[in-house]
């Protein structure tokens, strides 16, 4: 938990034990009635991490979780499918165990719409639910590219089927073939998970596919993060590295990247596109953040457009990195602040979050960044703390191992 540990935390809020919640919480109380039912939307980092934590710190709430799929496909780590060192079944996630030791409701449907005033959400399945506070972790959706069919060109920036898509497509190119990836401009999923997939697959073509190329267009002026790493990996793998290259379309059937700095044409293109927070974001109102993002108030996340309305991870616009490691924490500010809401008080004043990013740079070595952020009260807002930040100096294979350990953790902390 960023700010405070649970023993702290139940007893600032008297639930160690119903006794005592029932004793210190009048909204809490009630719900020895009607309990206070809080709904998540979205299994991904963000929403499983608040759904679990919710009922991790409090059996007097009731908790149901909406998500469409039964599995979930990590994004973390799926750059490591392009170069086999990983499968996706080792990179994929259920809901049982939410389900079984926490107690949460776990239900597989689409949320269509959300009713803001009548406090319920409308299921593509024909049920409605109720909630007295909803949290929104729908992750992103892309934006459109002319001539983008991602059935022939794969963004694999949601991974699955994507993931596999890219990875066989890959395994099919001749040698002395091109790949051809596009980055959009920032703020996109993942600051360094583009130039990693350049990395990644450059080092694997070398052995697999000699005499390829591989050429990265690059929306940015330059390298957005790690850059000194990136641009002495690509020197090394002899990377072609084309900024200021914006996307104005794609011929999906030819695969040719049509941008501001010229036409380029691939045996395998990979085009990820710009982004925004995810459909149901927009369709409730919640995008007030550039028309892109959701704002929210970072004591609890909650929206600044819609009252009782939490948002979450890659959708939330708080200027922090869109980001697994980071959606995990904001998600336990985030429940932290639902449960003081749910039982009279205010949320914690001062929270502080934590990103974290490993990069695999080849198939035995990675790198790393870390940042901290904390909340300043002048300005209402999440303010990198400036030394706080880390970068490994260069990539090694014991970064390499111990990106395992922190995705291991990661993993668990958020579905077990
Ligand atoms: C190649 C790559 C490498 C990465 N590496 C790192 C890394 O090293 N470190 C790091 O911290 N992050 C990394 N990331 C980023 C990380 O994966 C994302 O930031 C993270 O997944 C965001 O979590 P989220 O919960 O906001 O969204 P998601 O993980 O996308 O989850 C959103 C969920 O919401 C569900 N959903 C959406 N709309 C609805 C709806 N209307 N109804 C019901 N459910 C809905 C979706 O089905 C989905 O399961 C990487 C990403 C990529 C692509």
């Amino acid at each position: 938990m960023a700010n405070l540990n649970r023993r702290q935390f139940l007893q600032s809020l008297g639930l160690a034990s119903a006794a005592t919640a029932a004793v210190a919480f009048p909204g809490i109380i009630k719900a020895a009635t009607t309990r206070p039912h809080v709904v998540v939307i979205g299994g991904g980092f963000a929403g499983a991490t608040a759904a679990k934590y919710l009922r991790y710190w409090s059996t007097a709430v009731d908790v149901t979780l909406v998500e469409p799929n039964t599995t979930y496909y990590s994004p973390i780590l799926s750059n490591l499918v392009l170069n086999n060192q990983r499968n996706l079944s080792q990179i994929s996630f259920n809901y049982n165990t939410l389900a079984s030791k926490y107690g949460i409701k776990v239900v597989n449907d689409w949320v269509d719409s959300v009713n803001a005033p009548n406090q319920t959400i409308n299921l593509r399945g024909g049920s409605t639910l109720a909630y007295d506070r909803l949290i929104i972790a729908p992750g992103i959706q892309f934006m459109d590219v002319p001539g983008l069919d991602s059935s022939k060109v794969p963004h694999a920036w949601q991974a699955g089927a994507q993931t596999t898509l890219l990875q066989q497509q890959l395994a099919a190119m001749p040698a002395g073939g091109t790949f051809v990836m596009t980055i959009p401009a920032a703020p996109y999923r993942c600051p360094p998970g583009p130039y990693e997939r350049a990395c990644v697959v450059a080092d694997w073509l070398r052995t697999n596919k000699p005499g390829s190329n591989v050429i990265v267009l690059d929306a940015n002026p330059k390298i957005t993060v790690e850059e000194a790493t990136f641009s002495t990996a690509f020197a090394e793998y002899g990377v072609q590295y084309v900024p200021n290259a914006a996307l104005s379309g794609v011929d999906s059937d030819q695969k040719v990247a049509h941008t501001s700095a010229g036409d380029f044409k691939a045996d395998v293109l990979n085009v990820i596109p710009p982004q925004s927070a995810g459909a149901i974001i927009h369709a409730t109102g919640l995008a007030n953040v550039g028309a892109r993002w959701a704002g929210v108030n970072p004591l609890s996340y909650e929206s600044t457009a819609v009252p009782n309305i939490h948002i979450i991870g890659d959708s939330q616009g708080t200027g922090q990195p869109k980001a697994g490691h980071i959606a995990n924490a904001e998600a336990k500010v985030c429940a932290d602040a639902v449960l003081r809401l749910l039982s009279g008080g205010q949320p914690f004043a001062a929270p502080m979050t934590n990103s974290a990013c490993y990069s695999p740079i080849s198939s035995t070595t990675a790198s790393w960044l870390t940042a901290v952020y904390a909340y300043e009260q002048a300005s209402g807002t999440m303010k990198l703390v400036p030394e706080s930040f880390g970068a490994s100096d260069v990539p090694t294979t014991k970064n390499y191992s111990r990106m395992f350990d922190w995705t291991t953790n990661l993993f668990n902390d958020t579905f077990a």
